[in-house]
């Protein structure tokens, strides 16, 4: 029998605005933003610490040379420290994002996870990756997207009784920011490939270390490659920042601070945002809307209905693999055992087939994820590099509740963005400052 347990998980997210060469500077900042939150009239003490992709050593690096006095081994170095040093003395976990050496000389961007103990208990490498890291040579994940299982004791308990008193394990994925989009941008959108991973394996918390760039940025390679257009492009840049009475690099040590409220984030329509680098302590909305889009899998669709008596739906599913064809995963051969688990011995398709899903339909259920909850945390870094990247900040809590909702008034189709109710937005940062954010986040999970 499958019983549904509720679970509470108290999730706290630091954004910074760490630069390159400034490591002590950023572990000070964020003893002292900890510090100001446990502080605060409304903190309770958090289960899980999350920080974002390179959290300390800052993001652009040019070249292997300039990236290798930053790297370290996955049980040394800063951001290992500094994570010890967190879950021992909170007794939480703590998700780190950091420029791992491994042994064979090979280069990731990884995210360790501290256990309350102050023990690592797992690393994940980046599997998708960013133009910035092709440029210090950093190595695909060869495992591609993973699931690991976090323990939470004393966190959950059936509808009917008063307090948290069972453990609960739950399955967790990380994904580091360009793992979120399609593969180096070419793979097709609706692949959706993180997400379906996510849906397909049944994971229940999605934790996302990310330095998500703003669409200010400049990341046109003809612009970027013209000395002329280049030098406008960063004034721009430097203007609008002066505008808002920033230096350079973006805001650091004016903190913002969400602790414990209730304050959600309102929704706004795709077609209303604009993107553009203003009012440092709102959320950046457009990109908040496109990171609910790249979840599509776990959002209420209403026309998966109608795909489901489609045959188009079996050969989708059927041909989709795991990663892309061009990925590092398929170079070791792991992709053959995993091929055959979906047989039998008798080469009979198994069960597993079922689970599997294409644009969140499995061949069992329309919508695979209805009737589920998902737990999603995103810690943004902030601030701007180079005078060219400018980070989008916007670090938030979400929930999908896996509910069919009813679509607005008028319209025919699902909204695809913050205004579809399958999600909730239980709160954001803002775009440029750092700061922190702290939920109590109850979902259901089955067992
Ligand atoms: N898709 C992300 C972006 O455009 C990738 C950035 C990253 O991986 N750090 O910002």
């Amino acid at each position: 029998m499958t019983n549904k347990l509720l679970v509470s998980l108290k999730v706290l997210i630091i954004q910074l605005n760490p630069q390159i060469g400034q490591i002590d500077q950023t572990i000070k900042r964020t003893w002292s933003i900890l510090d100001k939150v446990t502080k605060s009239s409304t903190y309770v003490k958090p289960d899980i610490i999350l920080f974002p992709e390179f959290a300390l050593t800052g993001y652009s690096f040019h070249s292997r040379k300039d990236i290798l006095p930053h790297v370290t081994g996955k049980d040394e170095g800063p951001s290992f420290q500094l994570a010890k040093s967190i879950s021992e003395k909170f007794q939480c976990y703590t998700i780190i994002g950091y420029p791992e050496k491994a042994d064979e000389q090979k280069l990731y961007n990884s995210a360790l996870v501290m256990n309350p103990q102050g023990k690592r208990i797992f690393n994940y490498r980046k599997t998708f990756l960013y133009d910035t890291e092709e440029k210090w040579n950093c190595e695909e994940n060869s495992e591609g997207f993973q699931v690991f299982p976090m323990n939470f004791p004393k966190r959950a308990k059936l509808p009917d009784e008063d307090t948290f008193e069972r453990d609960v394990t739950l399955k967790t994925s990380i994904g580091i920011c360009m793992d979120l989009s399609p593969y180096k941008f070419k793979a097709p959108f609706n692949h959706f490939e993180f997400a379906t991973f996510c849906v397909d394996n049944d994971v229940e918390l999605v934790l996302c270390p990310m330095a998500w760039l703003s669409s200010t940025s400049v990341t046109d390679k003809q612009i970027q490659n013209n000395v002329l257009l280049l030098e406008s492009a960063k004034n721009k840049i430097a203007l609008s920042l002066k505008e808002q009475g920033l230096p350079l690099i973006g805001s650091q040590g004016e903190y913002q601070f969400k602790i414990g409220d209730s304050q959600r984030t309102s929704p706004v329509p795709s077609d209303d945002c604009t993107g553009e680098y203003k009012y440092m302590d709102v959320p950046d909305m457009s990109n908040v809307n496109y990171w609910i889009l790249r979840f599509f899998p776990f959002l209420y669709y209403k026309r998966r209905s109608q795909w489901f008596r489609d045959t188009s739906l079996v050969e989708n599913i059927l041909t989709r693999s795991k990663m892309p064809r061009d990925h590092e995963y398929y170079k070791n051969g792991k992709h053959k055992e995993e091929a055959m688990g979906v047989l039998n011995s008798k080469g009979v398709t198994k069960d597993a087939l079922l689970e599997k899903t294409f644009l969140g339909a499995s061949l069992r259920k329309p919508w695979k994820f209805e009737g589920k909850n998902v737990v999603l945390a995103m810690a943004n870094r902030c601030g701007t590099e180079d005078g060219t990247t400018i980070f989008a900040g916007s670090s938030g809590v979400y929930k999908f509740n896996g509910r069919e909702v009813e679509d607005p008034k008028g319209s025919e189709d699902s909204p695809l963005d913050s205004l579809n109710e399958s999600v909730e937005l239980l709160g954001n940062l803002g775009k440029g400052l750092e700061g922190a954010i702290l939920r109590d986040v109850q979902f259901e999970v089955l067992r």
